[in-house]
């Protein structure tokens, strides 16, 4: 059921033209992961190029680097999780994507995980933290990652937490005391200890009616 929510969003997108991504988009990228077993969504920036060739977020560099951490965590990427942008559509150079675009955007993002319906959300990086937290100029991401707080989404409070965008990551390799690897590793554990143990995938398949009212939320 939740797949064939999934499908008439993802169809929506890919007919998308409300911001200027659009026209210099490759593919949509969508999502990855299992929505039937996933119990926490992660998003991401927007899609790289690599993800503009693909249609998959988090398949170049810094995807493979989240993979690593994932599975030394023992989050499965496959089944555990179910990853999104806060854009669909590759911003040119791999620039932030601006306010506008992701306002556009947004209703694909909030429609997915009221799809998902997750136990908590994951926001990895500045773009993702900021699109859902008002920050103040004390509050960095380096203050923020690693706490978990609430956050609400059309009318509905969810867990979230945020941790380093794995890009970061990429251009820190320092596994020192303290270091955003380091941290990382910390944070993932936390989330795994924190939500997956409570994980039964016998419920996985008896998925609750998803609300018809879904595909007319995107209208
Ligand atoms: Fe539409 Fe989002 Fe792509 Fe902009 S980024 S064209 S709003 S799907």
């Amino acid at each position: 059921m939740k797949k064939d929510c999934l499908e008439i969003v993802r169809s929506k997108c890919e007919k998308c033209m409300a911001c200027a991504l659009g026209k210099t988009r490759k593919n949509i990228v969508f999502s990855d992961g299992n929505p039937s077993s996933a119990k926490v969504v992660f998003i991401g920036e927007a899609p790289g190029e690599m993800e503009d060739e693909t249609g998959r977020p988090f398949v170049g560099r810094a995807g493979q680097l989240l993979n690593e951490f994932l599975a030394e965590a023992g989050i499965s990427r496959e089944e555990d999780i179910y990853i999104i942008n806060t854009v669909k559509c590759r911003p040119p150079q791999n620039r932030v994507p601006s306010d506008d675009e992701k306002a556009a955007c947004r209703k694909f993002l909030n429609a997915q995980i009221d799809i998902i319906n997750p136990r908590a959300i994951v926001l990895c990086g500045a773009t993702a933290l900021k699109s859902f937290v008002e920050l103040d100029k004390k509050q960095t991401i380096s203050k923020v990652r690693g706490q978990w707080m609430t956050i609400n989404v059309d009318g509905k409070d969810y867990k979230a937490i945020t941790i380093f965008h794995p890009s970061y990551l990429l251009r820190n390799r320092s596994m020192a005391e303290g270091s955003p690897r380091r941290l990382m590793q910390q944070d993932l554990k936390n989330i795994k200890d924190t939500i997956l143990p409570e994980i039964d995938h016998s419920q996985d398949c008896n998925e609750v009616v998803f609300m018809e009212t879904k595909e007319i939320a995107m209208v």
